[in-house]
């Protein structure tokens, strides 16, 4: 050894620049994961400095004055990317339309609290093996973080409300767990399922706690929504109207919200997995004029807003993400409840007016210069439907707009739900009918 890595103060002082250099890494790889969360391509720049960071990571790990350690390369390069796959795993399956082409995407985000700790056997023996220091600080913070994430998460989730399932979320449960609720609990790792021996209750999540993991539970296993996260979107929905109503945009309830709304009378459907809600740009409401005011309503009643401009949307959620450095974190989280708002704006298409946005929804044609559009006249003049419990503006013709994404929307589909659980629960649902209620 030579040179500025012979003094020890020197040495320490480079393998604390390479534990910060991972960790400034890590804190930018969740903060990019927000993108495939909100169903999103990733931001160039956020990429382009999340690749930076690991670059010098790496780096600084393996070059010394004494050249290049091709082992430290090899494992620091290796040890990166399996855990940048094992921390995005949840992320990647949150998409709701996610099939679980790579199983094991799916099975990493099952075990999403603790996967990263399983690389903890071949960090302590990598950091013994391989005498160099910067490499061990780099596999000692990584382990440190994913140890305080775990911890942070089994901390938090014990403190939820206890919710008594029961009439239909019960059936669903037991059908989807062929009668043994106990090995179904245990194979799944459904934690919030709490079994006594006459009841059977839902330990509920809050703005304290992590939310429920629900795409996992509704659409990879078949489940209801559970109590806590219905309630907590219900709350949200009437925050998300009034703050609405509160700006002045016209908006109306879509997709799966206004389904729910005109098919099952005001209520979710019980596989709902967010609330949609859509709103017009027109004449003097910009797109600044709207995200600002409801990014001032969110904060000021709890609430996180995220505005995508680029992508006509903005997605609102129940809990606001913790303190600095602890806010992009919750990117890994499998569960959300949230609303999400999408941008229409007035367009001409074959010589009539019709709404138009940028992103696909259902069947919802494509208008002629990009985008989908619906006629102007089934949206406006918006009026209300009763939802969740108080009256939330609508299409001016929510059954032909119900048509435009749907078709025949009174034949039950289970758009997100996998085909094994959808089959299964359609009996319950319908009462033993054909799939139609
Ligand atoms: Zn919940």
């Amino acid at each position: 050894m030579s040179g500025l890595e012979a003094s020890p103060a020197a040495q320490v002082i480079v393998a604390l620049t390479a534990a910060v250099l991972y960790t400034a890494t890590y804190l930018s790889f969740v903060r990019l994961l927000r993108f495939p969360r909100n169903w999103q391509p990733p931001s160039l720049p956020v990429s382009l400095a999340t690749g930076v960071l690991a670059a010098l990571t790496v780096a600084l790990v393996a070059l010394s004055p004494d050249g290049l350690d091709s082992t430290a390369l090899a494992i620091s390069i290796g040890f990166v990317v399996v855990m940048a796959y094992i921390i995005a795993a949840p992320a990647i399956a949150f998409r709701p339309a996610f099939r679980p082409a790579s199983r094991m995407v799916e099975f990493l985000a099952k075990h999403g609290d603790y996967a990263g700790l399983w690389l903890l056997g071949p960090a302590l023996l990598a950091g013994i093996a391989i005498p160099n220091l910067k490499l061990q600080a780099v596999l000692a913070t990584s382990m440190a973080i994913e140890l305080t994430w775990f911890l942070r998460l089994r901390w938090t989730g014990r403190r939820g409300r206890l919710y008594s399932l029961k009439d239909h979320d019960l059936s669903v449960l037991e059908t989807q767990a062929k009668g043994d609720l106990v090995a179904f609990r245990r194979r799944h790792g459904i934690r919030e399922l709490v079994l006594s021996k006459d009841a059977v209750s839902w330990r509920g999540c809050g703005k304290s706690t992590p939310p429920c993991p629900f795409n996992l539970y509704v659409n990879r296993l078949g489940l209801n929504t559970a109590p806590c996260c219905r309630e907590h979107l219900r709350e949200l929905c009437h925050h998300v109207a009034a703050s609405l109503r509160d700006i002045g945009v016209v908006h109306w309830l879509e997709g799966g919200s206004l389904l729910g709304a005109v098919r099952e009378q005001g209520a979710l459907l019980d596989w709902e997995d967010d609330i949609d809600i859509s709103v017009l740009l027109d004449g003097d409401m910009t797109w600044e004029r709207l995200a600002a005011g409801l990014v001032e309503r969110g904060a000021r009643d709890g609430y996180f807003v995220d505005p995508f401009e680029k992508k006509d949307f903005i997605s609102i959620s129940f809990d606001p993400p913790k303190r600095w450095p602890f806010g992009w974190e919750r990117n890994r989280l499998r569960g959300e409840i949230r609303a999400d708002i999408a941008i229409y704006r007035p367009a001409t298409n074959h010589g009539e007016t019709v709404l138009r946005r940028r992103s696909r929804k259902g069947a919802m044609p494509v208008a002629e210069n990009g985008g989908y559009g619906v006629q102007q006249e089934i949206v406006l003049p918006t009026s209300t439907v009763p939802f969740l419990g108080g009256d939330v503006s609508c299409p001016n013709q929510p059954e032909a707009y119900l048509r435009v994404l749907y078709g025949d929307f009174n034949k039950i589909e289970y758009t997100y739900v996998d085909s094994g659980p959808a089959e299964a629960r359609a009996r319950i649902d319908t009462g033993g009918d054909p799939l139609v209620r």
